[in-house]
């Protein structure tokens, strides 16, 4: 799998970002770990790829300001997976193919399950209280 993150250069298209000097504890989708005090972020409107037409969303993101780190693409980020997530498969038209949540420790089965599936071309990882985008996922 590959996994997608999404750069904090993304918030300029957004003209209404907001700046925050210190959010601890938000998830940040450049690097895929919640953010620590006193790192500053923004927060900003972001609409995933995946999702095309009718199945275009926008939803409100956040990343670091300057993100100080390196991410594996290439495997999971066990940091935002410790709650149950919403994952949500699209097809290469960008339509919801399927979407269904998913419980801490099983993430990597379903994933293969999916991207088995020739249908689907991308999955996007969501917070199951707020449905917020967090990353999207495809084959490698
Ligand atoms: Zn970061």
């Amino acid at each position: 799998m590959r996994i997608h993150t999404v750069s904090p250069s993304a918030s300029f298209s957004d003209p209404g970002r907001e700046y925050r000097a210190s959010e601890p504890g938000v998830p940040l989708r450049c690097c895929l770990r919640k953010s620590l005090p006193d790192e500053p972020v923004w927060l900003f409107r972001y609409s995933p790829s995946s999702g095309k037409g009718p199945y275009e969303e926008v939803g409100p993101i956040f990343t670091h300001v300057e993100c100080p780190d390196d991410v594996l693409l290439d495997r999971l980020p066990v940091e935002l997976l410790n709650n149950p997530r919403i994952l949500r498969s699209y097809n290469a038209a960008g339509q919801i193919h399927d979407g269904e949540v998913v419980e801490p420790g099983s993430f990597d089965r379903v994933i293969e399950g999916l991207l088995n599936n020739p249908s689907i071309e991308s999955l996007q990882v969501r917070s199951l209280s707020h449905g917020c985008f967090f990353f999207a996922i495809t084959r490698s």
